[in-house]
């Protein structure tokens, strides 16, 4: 069986910089993959790729089978491969219901969107309590569910989740770790990056670990969990 979502040997600049210099890995249906690494390994790159926001300069990827090169971003969308990107990029002054409704802009199966409003709601309660408020009320830990329940409208065959936990307090990054927890459970397939290495490690089928553009170690989340050069690297061990 193909796996969902193929990346091989790809390579992507910014001008004369290569940020990401050759990298391969594959996302099935129903795993949770994790791209781990500092600040600067190519991690938020390699997703902009994915999405068609960036254009590689050698490389395949491959969803469901099909190269995507020459999809746009919103054909990408269409075809089921959702982004909650760094930062959360929330429209502040339009209500929360109302980002949550943007996700799902290439349907028009009324019921079904209805559905799935009811659906962000059940798994954050918070954003329906809030519905009518505009987003920009929200905290950060808020904002970063809202963009995830906006992610999961599209009703995408892989959701990529762009550093989550970032700039959050222990117990919302808790919350949304949880929460991913739980969307796995329910047969979600999820490429997730990630600076919090335990956490991401910890839910995840797969990982690897990037370090200024290149792979440089994958394996099964638990075995890279214990290995220990990523202990001494990303857990902060001696
Ligand atoms: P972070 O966690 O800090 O986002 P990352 O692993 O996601 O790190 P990228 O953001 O993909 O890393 O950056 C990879 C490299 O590409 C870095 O050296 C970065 O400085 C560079 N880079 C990123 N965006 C641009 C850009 N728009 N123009 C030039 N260089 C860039």
């Amino acid at each position: 069986m193909t796996a969902l979502l193929e990346v091989e040997d790809l390579r992507v600049s910014y001008g004369k910089i290569e940020a990401v210099k050759g990298i391969s890995f594959t996302v099935d249906t129903g795993e949770v993959v994790t791209l781990i690494g500092t600040n600067g390994a190519g991690k938020t790159t390699t997703l902009r790729t994915i999405s068609g926001l960036l254009k590689p300069t050698a490389g395949q990827i491959r969803f469901g089978g099909k190269p995507l090169r020459r999809y746009r971003p919103d054909q990408i969308v269409a075809l089921g491969l959702a982004h909650s990107p760094e930062g959360r990029h929330i429209f502040p002054s339009m209500t929360i219901e109302d980002n949550l409704r943007l996700g799902a802009y290439l349907r028009n199966d009324r019921a079904g969107i209805e559905a799935d409003i009811r659906k962000a709601y059940d798994l954050f309660p918070i954003l329906g309590e809030r519905r009518r408020q505009a987003a920009g009320t929200l905290s950060g830990g808020e904002q970063q569910m809202l963009a995830m329940g906006r992610a999961l409208m599209s009703q995408p065959r892989l959701l990529m989740l762009d550093e989550p936990s970032m700039g959050l307090s222990p117990i919302m990054m808790q919350k949304i770790m949880s929460t991913i927890a739980e969307l796995k459970a329910q047969g979600t397939t999820i490429l997730l990056v990630e600076q919090n290495a335990q956490a991401a490690l910890s839910l995840a089928d797969q990982g690897h670990v990037m370090e200024t553009g290149n792979v440089v170690l994958s394996g099964s989340g638990s075995n890279l969990l214990h290995d220990e050069s990523v202990r001494k690297a990303y857990l902060g061990e001696d």
